[in-house]
């Protein structure tokens, strides 16, 4: 048996025929979303997620502004950014891009974003209205795990589904929406028993550690629905021609570069599961994807109804404030 793959540019591309419909829309009333991102100082990795970021906008043609704040930038100054950021009404969505530097308090940037304008979903006002099942922005990644559940026909709901990995950002807002779509889940971490045994009872199988090919054949139910949101790059050659071993085309690929990505699960699961998303090319296009998507959606809320001459239901104070100016 050989999984279904679950292709993640072809639903994200779905996904971005449906926001260039809801963008025109919007331009209709003479809105246009806009997304600000903060990436500080000069972290090799922060430039290229900011830049397909920045690219997936003008792809859109949403508005982006990039602020690049110098890596000795303090807690105060960057709250001051963000801030000004919050007030201006061209800006819909901010996103400040991890990790910060050591002497930045990340949290207290995080928390100053305006829960309106939290285009991560990383605000405690966010993750509280995804706890009680309330409308808000949700966290990009697991957004996007579910529009490859839901897209694929993927059953979830009365399934028994598996989130490793406990993680503000990738696993508890996961875990959550599985059990909004009625999912039964359990969540693992590092101090979970038996790992293996407790995977093997997923019908649905998120892997979300940052652990290079940790989830075996062995721990996979036959016929089960894998989503791998790893990213974790594999240097070495002899580590390489043991994960690849099988997968001859992956192997090639790496002795040609040198260098390739491997996900949180086996590549051999593919011989056991029955759906599978690829690392690359399944989890991550579409955590792009949703930054979108909640960046109009942020837009919609925040400016639609101002344009339409009603107050904003359930948008924040701040945004309001703005909303009034
Ligand atoms: P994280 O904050 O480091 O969290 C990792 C989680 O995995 C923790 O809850 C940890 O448990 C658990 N874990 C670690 N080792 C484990 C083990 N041996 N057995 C069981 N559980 C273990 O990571 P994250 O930010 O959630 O990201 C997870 C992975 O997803 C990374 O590879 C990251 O690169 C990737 N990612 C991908 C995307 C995408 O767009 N595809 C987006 C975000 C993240 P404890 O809580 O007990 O420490």
């Amino acid at each position: 048996m050989t999984a279904r793959i679950l292709n993640g540019n072809h639903i994200r591309d779905q996904v971005y025929s449906e926001l260039t419909r809801e963008i025109e829309e919007l331009r209709r009333e003479q809105i246009r979303p806009g997304l600000a991102a903060v990436r500080v100082g000069d972290n090799p990795a922060s430039r290229i997620y900011v830049r397909n970021k920045i690219a997936a906008c003008e792809k859109l043609g949403l508005a982006s502004w990039q602020l690049t704040p110098p890596t000795m930038v303090t807690t105060e100054e960057l709250l001051e950014l963000v801030e000004e950021l919050n007030h201006r009404d061209d800006v819909d969505g901010i996103l400040v891009q991890m990790p910060l530097p050591a002497q930045v308090n990340t949290k207290r940037v995080l928390e100053a974003v305006d829960p309106a304008k939290d285009v991560d979903g990383f605000h405690p006002t966010n993750l509280g209205r995804l706890v009680s099942g309330r409308p808000g922005l949700v966290a990009c990644t697991p957004a996007g795990v579910m529009e490859i559940l839901r897209r694929s026909g993927i059953p979830i709901d009365g399934a028994n589904a598996v989130v490793l990995g406990r993680s503000d950002i990738v696993g508890k807002p996961m875990a959550l929406l599985l059990m909004h779509a009625n999912a039964t889940v359990t969540i693992c971490h590092s101090r979970t028993c038996d790992l293996a045994a407790v995977v093997r009872r997923g019908e649905i199988v998120v892997a979300a550690m940052g652990r290079p090919a940790m989830v075996t054949p062995d721990w996979v139910r036959p016929g089960a629905t894998v989503i791998d949101v790893g990213i974790n790059r594999v240097n070495d050659a002899a580590e390489a021609e043991r994960l690849f071993a099988n997968s001859p085309e992956r192997l090639a690929e790496f002795r040609e570069k040198g260098t390739a990505l491997v996900g949180d699960v086996h590549p051999d699961v593919v011989a056991v599961a029955g759906a599978i998303t690829p690392v690359p090319g399944g989890v991550g296009p579409l955590t792009i994807a949703m930054l979108m998507s909640n960046t109009v959606k942020a837009a919609r809320l925040r400016r639609m109804p101002r344009a339409r001459g009603s107050a904003a239901p359930g948008a924040s104070a701040a945004a309001e404030k703005v909303a009034r100016r």
